[in-house]
């Protein structure tokens, strides 16, 4: 009977995953698949926690209160800018989880004296080779993300070739445990090779590429996790590990594509270094400056206004005053559409999210390739805090970092008014030759204040 409602429990769980997942793929149903996901994860906790194979309830119960204690926090008072390493720290807890379940797993069968099969094995060697690698890589990728650590690629000579022997010893020292499992001091060593590998992968890794990383990471300890159901014979590891490793996968193959960046180069390239500043310089350009009230009345005679948000909407918060704007030119006769880069922001997702929470129609957010062609019929390009994803460089600076990397096409448009609060450059650390375009205006300041400011002055057109 029990084992009925364990398989049962976890079937329901599987499910709920998989539409929660379904549920990802749109920004209007995200937040149903988050709770989805959600409620599986409580099917598979409920499930686990009835299992005859428990001994002893306080340890769980001290995890609880210590899971509560550190995630309860960080779900509410981590501010959106610092989700990607927040994300990070979160994928070290996990991918930690995974080792430790395995060291216990080798320890409790050593000590029984009940042997390891070369199968057992080589799972828990798996398990705790790529959780200690997302652990170490993880730590470092957060690291790098708070600037705790440089954010600049750190290099040295014959790194390429460490890297490669300490792969290489670990790969002899899991090949000998799996024949030879009853060696503690080997089993401990390849776990801090391992968490060591995982440092040394990431240390050379630029600040900007941190988001494709911890996605591939994030592979990385969804296969420990099913490695795990291997290893003690767990369902519902093996599935929920196999849908987060493939899925960790899949969005960082798409984060590359969208950067026009293959795997290896986000893996030994050093794009988001800080001495990659400037393919070309501004010197000798002038910039045109405006004010709020100028601003307000391109806006509100505006027949068709693409907005188009980046990180400085999501560091000023300024998603709420945003979609007030834009139904105040709506009400005024005018179309608005709003522009959304794959790999604008910090995150994948990140303005859908903010936008969202904000209220803006999910059909009025267009996807790069949707809207691209519409620019030449726009009257104004409205840049919010947006940099890098719309900088002309991409398309025509072959010596540019960025170049190649698919771009919104807001020099198109007949005018062009960017929100910003210098002429400080963007992630990927070089200039942006649309700030000096004669049909662009800048107007500097916070884009909150600048938002709160043009809606006012929007009514009063
Ligand atoms: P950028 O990082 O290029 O530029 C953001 C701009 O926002 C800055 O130039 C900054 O200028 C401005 N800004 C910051 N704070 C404010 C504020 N309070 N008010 C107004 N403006 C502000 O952002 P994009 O979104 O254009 O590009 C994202 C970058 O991140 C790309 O290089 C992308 O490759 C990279 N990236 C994104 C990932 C993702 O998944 N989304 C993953 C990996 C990398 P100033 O300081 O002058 O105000």
């Amino acid at each position: 009977m029990r084992d009925y409602f364990i398989q049962g429990s976890y079937l329901a769980a599987s499910v709920l995953f998989i539409l929660g997942l379904r549920g990802l793929t749109r920004p209007d149903k995200a937040r149903r698949g988050m709770q989805l996901a959600a409620a599986g994860m409580l099917f598979a906790i409920v499930g686990t926690l009835v299992s005859h194979q428990i001994v002893d309830y306080r340890w769980i119960a001290a995890g609880l209160v210590l899971g509560v204690v550190i995630g309860y926090p960080m779900g509410m008072w981590v501010p959106m800018t610092a989700m990607p390493q927040r994300i990070a720290l979160s994928l070290t807890f996990s991918a930690l989880a995974a080792a430790l379940v395995g060291i216990a797993e080798y320890n409790t069968r050593l000590t029984n004296g009940e042997g390891i099969p070369a199968a057992i094995m080589a799972a828990i060697g798996i398990e705790v080779l790529l959780g200690m690698i997302t652990v170490g890589g993880t730590l470092i990728a957060a690291g790098k993300l708070q600037e705790v650590i440089t954010s600049r690629p750190l290099t040295y000579r014959g790194q390429n070739l460490v890297n490669a022997l300490v792969f290489v010893a670990m790969l002899v020292l899991f090949g000998f445990l799996v024949s030879h499992p009853e060696r503690p001091a080997l089993f401990y060593a390849l776990i801090a090779l391992a968490f060591g590998f995982g440092i040394l992968l990431v240390l050379p890794i630029g600040g900007a590429d941190m988001p494709v990383v911890v996605a591939l990471l994030n592979s990385y300890s969804g296969l420990a996790s099913c490695a795990t159901g291997f290893a003690i014979g767990n369902v519902i590891l093996i599935i929920s590990g196999s849908l987060d490793g493939s899925s960790g996968f899949i969005l960082s193959v798409l984060m590359s594509k969208a950067m026009n960046r293959s795997f290896t180069n986000v893996l030994f390239g050093a794009f988001g270094s800080q001495t990659s500043i400037g393919a070309k310089s501004a010197e000798g350009l002038s910039v045109r400056s405006t004010g709020v009230e100028d601003a307000a009345v391109q806006l509100a005679y505006a027949q068709l206004v693409i907005i188009i948000p980046g990180y400085g909407m999501a560091v000023a918060q300024a998603q709420h005053q945003v979609r007030e704007l834009a139904e105040l030119i709506e009400g005024r006769g005018g179309e608005v559409k709003f522009a959304v880069h794959p790999v604008a922001g910090r995150m994948p997702g990140h303005m859908n999210v903010l936008l969202a929470e904000a209220n803006v129609p999910y059909d009025k957010l267009f996807d790069m390739d949707e809207i691209n062609g519409d620019f030449d019929r726009a009257d104004v390009a409205l840049v919010i805090g947006a940099n890098d994803v719309v900088n002309p460089a991409a398309r025509n600076d072959k010596t540019s970092p960025i170049y190649g990397m698919p771009i919104l096409n807001a020099d198109h448009a007949k005018s062009v008014i960017v929100l910003k609060r210098s002429m400080a450059a963007g992630f990927a650390g070089i200039e942006n030759e649309l700030f000096y375009n004669p049909k662009t205006s800048m107007l500097f300041g916070d884009a909150k204040k600048s938002l709160t400011g043009l809606v006012s002055e929007v009514k009063n057109v």
